[in-house]
């Protein structure tokens, strides 16, 4: 598969639920509402959408949400969708989690051949962590890392920089992964649906928290170059990557490999803007399937050069109104 602008496109990201068992402050708003259980694609639905990407050339898929390891019968959607990993025509399938409930499924997981999963941990101060989650323990959490390091999987955490709340913690986070073996991403925050308040209080740019960083680090630039909106530095004291995803400067579009479909079957094209294609009508019209290749062609040609986002002081509303638990982070 090809974008008009000639990208390569082999890389799925699959929100399998908007639940959560938390409410980050950033990502969602206190009283949620979920979607109907019937808007979703069912398990069965997920493997056949997945796999067809997978025939016309999808080599990775991730699993994110919402919160993956909440969605009933996602042990069994990985268990299915192995098989292309099996058969070779799959590199990974990997999945984003909050890892509250990975002390349960760790070992499965790596069973089910997962290699590297991305775990989102803010904070380590208890009571900050249940600040910004609304509800979370960071020590389920810690359990669960601890599972799967025991397991085998290769982890990294992904941090979300926020304002005031964990902007002096970082240094120490960036000590803590290197202890343990963890890369580390930081991420800012982006304009994406509503969540009961103005998020400009809580931005931070990345360029202010890399300079902090690289006052007390010695960071290089990183060879490693993933096709996405990561920027790596090595840290030479630990020997583990930091990675910045800056998605408010366009720098990595060039290269964007990637398409992301929700948990109700609305293929996105861009993370930052709204031209989309609906697989679930086009997969549920046709058992043959055609409808689905035939939407999955239109989306080729629906990918932006770039996206526009802009988060501006005094700008308190979402850029895009869909929340990341429903496009997938
Ligand atoms: N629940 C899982 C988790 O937290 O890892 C997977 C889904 S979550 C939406 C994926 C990532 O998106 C998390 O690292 C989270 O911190 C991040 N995220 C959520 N809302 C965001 C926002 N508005 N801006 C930037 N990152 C956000
Ligand atoms: Fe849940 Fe992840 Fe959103 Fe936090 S960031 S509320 S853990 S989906």
């Amino acid at each position: 598969m090809q974008d008009t602008f000639g990208r390569p496109i082999t890389y799925l990201r699959v929100s399998v639920t908007d639940r959560c068992d938390f409410r980050c402050f950033y990502c969602m708003s206190e009283d949620m509402t979920f979607l109907p259980r019937e808007d979703l694609l069912s398990i069965e639905e997920l493997d056949t959408v997945c796999s067809t990407f997978v025939e016309r050339g999808v080599r990775k898929l991730r699993l994110t949400g919402g919160e993956p390891l909440v969605r009933r019968g996602i042990m069994e959607l990985i268990a299915k969708l192995a098989r292309h990993k099996d058969s070779g025509k799959l590199d990974e399938i990997t999945l984003t989690t909050n890892g509250s409930q990975l002390a349960k499924h760790a070992h499965e997981l790596k069973r089910l051949g997962i290699e590297r999963i991305n775990v989102s941990i803010d904070t380590l101060d208890p009571e900050k962590f249940a600040e910004i989650t609304r509800r979370g323990d960071i020590n389920q959490v810690l359990d669960g890392l601890k599972a799967a390091q025991d397991a085998g999987l290769k982890i990294k955490i992904n941090t979300v920089a926020l304002k005031d709340l964990n902007e002096h913690e970082l240094t120490d986070m960036v000590g803590w992964c290197g202890e343990n073996g963890f890369d580390q991403t930081f991420i800012e925050t982006m304009p994406l649906g509503d969540i009961g308040g103005d998020r400009t209080t809580q931005y931070l740019p990345l360029s202010e928290v890399r300079a902090k960083l690289e006052a007390d680090w010695s960071m290089v630039p990183s060879t490693l170059n993933t096709g996405g909106p990561s920027k790596y530095m090595d840290v030479t004291e630990t020997g583990q990557k930091v990675g910045f995803i800056t998605p408010l400067s366009n720098h990595f579009c060039d290269d964007c490999n990637r398409m992301r479909l929700t948990c109700t079957g609305t293929l996105y094209m861009c993370l930052g803007q709204d031209s989309s294609v609906d697989i679930r009508t086009a997969l549920r019209a046709d058992e043959s399937l055609g409808k689905l290749h035939e939407a999955i062609d239109q989306a080729l040609t629906l990918k932006p050069k770039g996206h526009e986002f802009v988060i501006e002081p005094g700008q308190g509303e979402p850029a895009l109104m869909r929340h990341m638990s429903v496009t997938g982070g």
